[in-house]
């Protein structure tokens, strides 16, 4: 078993917050394990909860829709959330429960190591900057450590909110030539990040 199966078999049976008492089941994420893309969403809403996928309601025809106007399917990226069960009527969750459920995403992002992660509503972007509002940052990549990280509008915001429809079709079709481009950005080279580890000895 690879180490990516251990994890969602972690995942299925975590225990390590409450959003686990009520949860039908976990919700790992689905996809390619070698995605150039990983979207972040929020949590598992009723659909997600019950059949053990993300993004199977609304939203999710949304993105499928989204994705389809790019060329993409579910079987070119990579799909999670922030939280991996459901919180109670789909509240958001608590600073506590995404606390606990990181260091899962974490490990998702290291395996999976895509190139771009779009983050989907204000809740996953605030994993990588927080305390800046969305509305503002939405539609422009931001390089976070080795990553390009793309904010976007959740997809339930643009049910909510038609008037955000065209913001969030313009950025998907942004989103083939950024990966293009972050797939061509060369990596730290070897020596940069060795000089840069013996700077920081060098403060201690
Ligand atoms: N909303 C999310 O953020 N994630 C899902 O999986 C479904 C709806």
């Amino acid at each position: 078993m690879s180490a990516f199966d251990d994890l969602i078999l972690e995942i299925k049976a975590c225990t390590l917050c409450p959003l686990s008492e009520g949860r039908t089941q976990a919700v790992p994420g689905e996809g390619s394990r070698t995605a150039d893309i990983m979207f972040i969403g929020e949590g598992p809403g009723f659909y997600e909860d019950r059949d053990g996928r993300p993004f199977i309601g609304s939203a999710g025809k949304l993105l499928d829709e989204m994705l389809a106007s790019i060329g993409l399917n579910r079987e070119d990226v990579y799909v999670t959330n922030m939280v991996k069960c459901r919180p109670p009527q789909n509240r958001d969750p608590l600073p506590a429960e995404t606390g606990a459920c990181q260091p899962y995403l974490d490990r998702q992002l290291e395996i999976i190591s895509p190139k771009v992660v779009a983050t989907l509503g204000r809740f996953s972007f605030g994993k990588f900057f927080p305390g800046e509002a969305i509305s503002k940052a939405r539609g422009k990549p931001r390089r976070w450590r080795d990553l390009t990280v793309y904010p976007m509008y959740h997809p339930a915001a643009a049910l909510h909110n038609p008037r955000l429809r065209p913001a969030i079709e313009n950025d998907f079709r942004r989103l083939p030539s950024l990966i293009e481009s972050a797939s061509q950005a060369p990596e730290e080279p070897e020596q940069a990040a060795k000089d840069r580890q013996l700077s920081m000895f060098e403060q201690l």
